[in-house]
């Protein structure tokens, strides 16, 4: 479904995507963490051209995403993104967030999307949240509000970019639970994170990042119970 080939990124002078190759298949959820600046969010927002590459090749569904010919918009459609702040807007209640692109991308009816909206609001937890308005919540509402966004486009991909750590301790499970929810539903899913746990339960690959390099990829059994390189081991010992 995701095809990462020989892919260089540069901003300016700094090199910050090093022959990054990696194929991800449907149904397929893979973890990606490392420190910080080693090039994650990089890496995944040029999953969907919210950068483009300077070398390389990334295909989603035999899309080539950096081909002028491309359809941005029909692209994004297929792909969900979840950022570290939700990016909600704050003067459209919950529902009209969420129906928002289906009704202007999609051409779906009023009544449809606000009946899938509130199916997803169901599916995320707070169906009593529908009029609200985003500064109205907790984080943890929010960020399940910013995922139930994504869903609304029926996306076939959701990316996350660290969807947790702007979040108060105890709202991060709320929101892992609903993510892992749409793993074990066969949603292919690319999801930066440090929340080993969450890679323990439910991810099919672990990769760890370094300096814009992917340094190490493997199941977490193996990831974490066996890490082969010493980078990986030294980011191990300080985050569990
Ligand atoms: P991570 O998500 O792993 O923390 P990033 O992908 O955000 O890392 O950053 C990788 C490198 O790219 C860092 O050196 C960062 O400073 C640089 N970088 C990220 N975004 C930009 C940008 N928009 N313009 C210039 N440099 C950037
Ligand atoms: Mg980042």
């Amino acid at each position: 479904m995701i095809k990462i080939e020989h892919v260089h990124k540069w901003f300016g002078e700094n090199h910050v995507l090093k022959d990054i190759n990696l194929h991800i298949k449907k149904g397929e959820v893979v973890v990606i963490c490392g420190p910080s600046g080693s090039g994650k969010s990089t890496l995944i927002r040029c999953i969907n051209r919210l950068e483009p590459i300077q070398k390389g090749k990334i295909l989603v569904n035999n899309v080539d995403v950096n081909s002028p010919k491309t359809n941005l918009t029909a692209l994004r459609a297929e792909i969900g993104f979840v950022f570290q702040q939700f990016n909600l807007y704050p003067h459209m209640t919950v529902l009209e967030n969420i129906t928002l692109a289906p009704i202007l991308v999609r051409r779906m009816d009023p009544k449809q999307a606000e009946e899938l909206a509130m199916e997803l609001l169901h599916k995320v937890n707070i169906p009593d949240k529908a009029n609200a308005y985003p500064p109205q919540l907790s984080g943890g509402q929010q960020q399940r509000v910013a995922i139930a966004r994504g869903l609304a486009m029926k996306p076939k991909i959701m990316l996350f970019d660290e969807p947790t750590s702007a979040l108060d301790p105890e709202m991060i499970n709320e929101v892992l639970d609903v993510m892992k929810g749409l793993a074990r539903e066969g949603m292919t899913m690319v999801v930066v994170t440090h929340e080993m746990g969450f890679a323990k339960e439910v991810a099919d690959r672990v990769i760890f990042m370094d300096e814009g390099t992917l340094i190490e990829e493997n199941t977490p059994q193996e990831f974490f119970n066996n890490p082969k390189n010493e980078r990986t081991k030294l980011f191990l010992s300080k985050i569990l």
